[in-house]
């Protein structure tokens, strides 16, 4: 960004007070952002007393190093205990942890807290077996099934940091990684199904150990879930079945200090490189679990909580694995992809599990306005009472739809913000006690503290724009970048003086509710202004033919940056009938409501857009193509031949 603010474009004037019963039974309350405010440190040692230590803490934030945090440093505890025995042994072992569907219709499991706890055991049992020991590092690359679940369990409670590559990445990406971490185990399967088939995975496996800096890895363990013919490395791969199943079910988690490592993730790679994030374990959880509990509202005994993230990413860690099960949750895990076998599974599944908290990503809601009202509207929603959304600014009409047409105009939205280094959620409704706005992740939660700042680092508001930064440690803060303190410090430490700089874009509006606006690094400059990606997407999707946008500045010799736009048109719109008008239409849109420097200078209309595998727009290969250059790094990209169908759109592209 210049030295100029971000334009404030954007007018929303529609707000939705709580339902007054939800309100009336909240697990968190108004009082919660006095107590925090009051005494922000004894706030969160109370939360960290919400789980069991071994050894309970005498310290809660160690700040002596910054930006080096420890949080509860003398205390010990193990998370996998905290996820899973102590339900059991408050006698909750038969209460369902994980109602398990896969893609195939038929094929589900129920897994109890009891049944959880055992195959925990089995698993972590098994690792010790092929030599792994505490600090040792672990690569999971697995579909969405129960497995995945209990490997990273297992991990957890051995003490093995994990790191959970998502399943769809290529073998480049995997050995990447493997490297990164310098993993002495991979644990995988033969494959997972994937749009009504079995979609092969430990060939990546196989590839990518034969790539240089992986030679560390002793074994490869394979999960047995399609039953295809999968090629064998005798003395290095090892069966599931045969080694975990014939396990005792018993094993005695081991207390860790609640600053041993439990694992790195790198980040989704929407801006480049992906940076291997570590977390810890004591501030972690005790985030993740206090945040599932305010902002879903969870009580474990009536909810049946969703999240629809995969585990690959960080939403899966925090809020499939961590938050919900340390909290006791009975929860849905889903193997396959939104319209297999029909455009509404998600919603069938819904229904049949009486789903009352979802959890899903604005792309996912994008794409259901694109398939029609009709679609969710044979089902019966009626279970659900809290929706969440994470990943991207959700445009306002995304918001509206979502809860209109998933939420029966009655659930609030919470709109979360937050990232993989954050941890878990930072800034976002409480649906008991926020009057929300759509698509304003509004304000940060109690014993959080974070803000909008310009460029000399000074507060915003009223409307002004700038960049979003955390002012205080939080426990579950990122403690580094894997073996790499120097980019810690230069990514996220150096823009301003002792703020967490979080790369996001954001203005704060007259209530002091925050809007985030895209990334940084998106933010187009026009004749002078910056302009926000999101703003202009939005203003896009608020047009009843529009389900999706991508907007990006391309160079231009008269206005410094240009806004050209990509667009995926509703279901029922036919673009080639509809022509130039529709694009002329849009533009007037466009200005009509943010003002005519707004207005995109060319509006493409597509087919798909280029996501990474967590669903975000990459932004960077749009502005590629606008450029005429050729591509950055795809390897984080879904599906590369979308590139290539946007760019044979482009008159003028190579
Ligand atoms: P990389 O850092 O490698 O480019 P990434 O930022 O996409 O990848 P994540 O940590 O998965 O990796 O995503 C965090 C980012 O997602 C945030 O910085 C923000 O840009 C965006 N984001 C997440 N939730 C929200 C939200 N509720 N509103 C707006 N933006 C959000
Ligand atoms: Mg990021």
């Amino acid at each position: 960004m210049s030295n100029e603010s971000l334009a404030n474009l954007l007018k929303e004037e529609r707000r939705f007070e709580p339902p007054a019963d939800l309100a009336a039974a909240a697990n968190v309350t108004a009082e919660a952002y006095e107590q925090a405010k009051a005494d922000r440190l004894g706030f969160w040692a109370e939360q960290a007393r919400q789980l069991t230590w071994a050894t309970e803490p005498t310290q809660t934030l160690d700040w002596s190093n910054p930006p080096f945090a420890k949080w509860f440093a003398d205390g010990k505890l193990n998370v996998a205990y905290n996820c899973v025995d102590r339900h059991v042994e408050a006698g909750h072992g038969d209460r369902v942890a994980i109602h398990f569907e896969g893609e195939p219709a038929d094929d589900t499991r129920t897994i109890t807290y009891a049944e959880l706890q055992r195959e925990v055991s089995k698993a972590a049992n098994a690792l010790t077996e092929l030599g792994v020991r505490a600090g040792d590092r672990v690569a999971i690359y697995l579909p969405m099934i129960p497995e995945a679940v209990f490997a990273m369990l297992a991990c957890a409670r051995i003490g093995a940091p994990h790191s959970v590559v998502f399943g769809g990445f290529s073998a480049d990406a995997l050995a990447a990684r493997i490297e990164d971490a310098d993993a002495r185990v991979v644990i995988t399967s033969d494959g997972g199904y994937r749009r009504g088939k079995p979609s092969a995975l430990k060939p990546a496996v196989d590839e990518a150990l034969t790539r240089p800096g992986t030679e560390n890895v002793r074994n490869v363990l394979v999960v047995r879930r399609t039953g295809e013919d999968t090629a064998w490395t005798e003395g290095r791969d090892v069966w599931w079945h045969e080694l975990v199943d014939g396990q005792s079910d018993r094993h005695t988690p081991e207390a860790f200090d609640a600053e041993h490592p439990l694992f790195i993730l790198y980040t989704s790679g929407t801006t480049g490189k992906p940076k291997g994030i570590l977390h810890t374990t004591g501030g972690y959880l005790t985030q993740t679990a206090y945040t599932h509990r305010a902002v879903f509202d969870l009580k474990p005994e009536t909810d049946v909580y969703w999240c629809t993230a995969d585990v690959g990413w960080v939403t899966g860690h925090s809020y499939i694995v961590y938050g919900p099960l340390a909290n006791g949750a009975t929860e849905v895990l889903y193997e396959g992809t939104p319209d297999t076998p029909h455009q509404g599974r998600w919603w069938e599944i819904v229904q049949k599990y009486g789903v009352t908290l979802l959890y899903t990503a604005p792309t996912a809601i994008r794409a259901c306005m694109k398939w029609g009202d009709d679609i969710p509207a044979k089902f019966d929603l009626s279970s659900l009472r809290v929706l969440g959304s994470v990943g991207e600014p959700i445009n306002p009409e995304a918001w509206i739809w979502y809860r209109k047409n998933i939420g029966g105009d009655r659930t609030p939205i919470v709109d979360t913000w937050w990232q993989t280094e954050t941890g878990a959620i930072m800034v976002s409704p409480l649906p008991g006690v926020t009057a929300t706005k759509p698509g304003s992740a509004q304000i940060p939660l109690p014993g959080i503290s974070a803000t909008v700042v310009d460029d000399e680092a000074k507060e915003v508001g009223n409307g002004g724009g700038g960049y979003l930064v955390v002012t205080e440690p939080w426990p579950s803060m990122l403690r580094t970048i894997w073996g790499d303190d120097q980019r810690y410090l230069d990514t996220y430490w150096s823009r301003f003086e002792n703020r967490y700089f979080a790369g996001d874009g954001a203005k704060k509006d007259t209530d002091g509710d925050i809007w985030l606006l895209g990334r940084v690094d998106d933010v187009m400059l026009v004749s002078g202004h910056n302009i926000s990606t999101t703003e202009v997407e939005s203003a896009l999707v608020s047009h009843p033919k529009v389900a999706e946008a991508a907007v990006v500045g391309a160079t231009d010799p008269q206005t410094t940056q240009s806004i050209v736009a990509f667009v995926i048109l509703r279901g029922n719109v036919d673009a080639e009938a509809e022509g130039e008008a529709l694009v002329t239409e849009l533009r007037n849109h466009v200005a009509k409501h943010l003002g005519p420097i707004a207005k995109p200078k060319r509006i493409l209309p597509v087919a798909e857009l280029p996501k990474t595998r967590s669903g975000k727009i990459m932004r960077r290969l749009l502005r590629d193509v606008a450029e005429n250059r050729a591509l950055g790094d795809v390897t984080t990209l879904t599906d590369s031949s979308v590139m290539e169908l946007i760019q044979s759109k482009l008159p003028g592209a190579s």
